[in-house]
């Protein structure tokens, strides 16, 4: 039987490339999404993987969410938790709003989608939870203190679930990505883009979604059996301090 994998935000971006490599691999995949019916069609249109819609965001959703999945395609043995926004602002002009819509889909999406799935990956001694967080939650980014805390937040939580993870057989991770290129990341200004971000980056360009993927596909994998609490970065060699 195929291992079932759910992943959140997954009809789009760096997700649709994590669902996609999954199926590839031979899992039965699962893609969530929040609200773009017409990618998310296109999504399911062109790779025959089913879209779930609901908000990683809202807790029952993601208890009914993972529900429904797991009636039509079995347990849940991967989760990926990629569902993220960004709602950049420097710190002074950024809003209550920006910077809660952005906990509660960055930070407490991945609460709200490991807590459902968690009790049955213990009870069947294996898991494997895969959050994708970001270089912004590494090193901190100006404009996104929303964004850096939510995603330095997925990393404790990596760090600690594991550990209670470990004796279950379940293995919890974290991949950080450095800028890949995406719809999030061409939201970005393209001369700040082109003249302050890629000089930046020693590879010269900015990833692509299917690098991401591949390493999503690795740490699911029974060979990453022994790999759990750790931070897997993908960023073309961009180092910080
Ligand atoms: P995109 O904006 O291209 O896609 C985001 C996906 O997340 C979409 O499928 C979207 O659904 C979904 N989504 C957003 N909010 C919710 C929600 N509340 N509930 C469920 N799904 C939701 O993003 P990327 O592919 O660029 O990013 C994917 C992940 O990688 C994010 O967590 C991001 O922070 C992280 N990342 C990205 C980097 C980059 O350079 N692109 C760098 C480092 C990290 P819908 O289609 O319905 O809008």
């Amino acid at each position: 039987m195929a291992r079932v994998a759910l992943v959140t935000g997954g009809t789009r971006g760096i997700g649709a490339a994590i669902s996609v490599a999954l199926k590839e691999a031979g899992y039965s995949v699962a893609a969530n999404y929040a609200g773009n019916d017409e990618a998310a069609a296109a999504f399911t249109e062109e790779t025959g993987i089913k879209a779930y819609k609901w908000s990683v965001a809202d807790y029952d959703a993601c208890k009914e969410g993972a529900a429904q999945v797991e009636a039509d395609l079995g347990p849940v043995e991967v989760l990926v938790n990629n569902a993220g926004i960004t709602r950049d602002a420097m710190f002074h002009r950024m809003t209550p709003e920006q910077w809660r819509e952005v906990i509660d889909t960055n930070l407490n999406g991945v609460f709200n989608m490991t807590h459902p799935v968690w009790p049955g990956m213990r009870e069947r001694k294996f898991g494997r939870v895969i959050t994708i967080s970001s270089i912004n939650g590494q090193k901190g980014q100006a404009g996104q203190a929303n964004y850096s805390a939510a995603k330095s937040g997925d990393l404790g939580f990596t760090k600690a679930l594991a550990q209670e993870g470990a004796r279950a057989g379940i293995t919890v991770n974290a991949i950080c990505p450095g800028y890949i290129a995406t719809e999030m990341v061409k939201k970005i200004d393209e001369k700040v883009l082109n003249e302050k971000i890629i000089p930046q980056i020693p590879v010269g360009r900015l990833g692509e979604p299917e690098e991401i993927a591949r390493c999503v596909v690795f740490l699911a994998s029974d060979d990453a059996g022994f790999i759990s609490g750790s931070t897997l970065s993908a960023n073309g060699a961009q180092f910080f301090v």
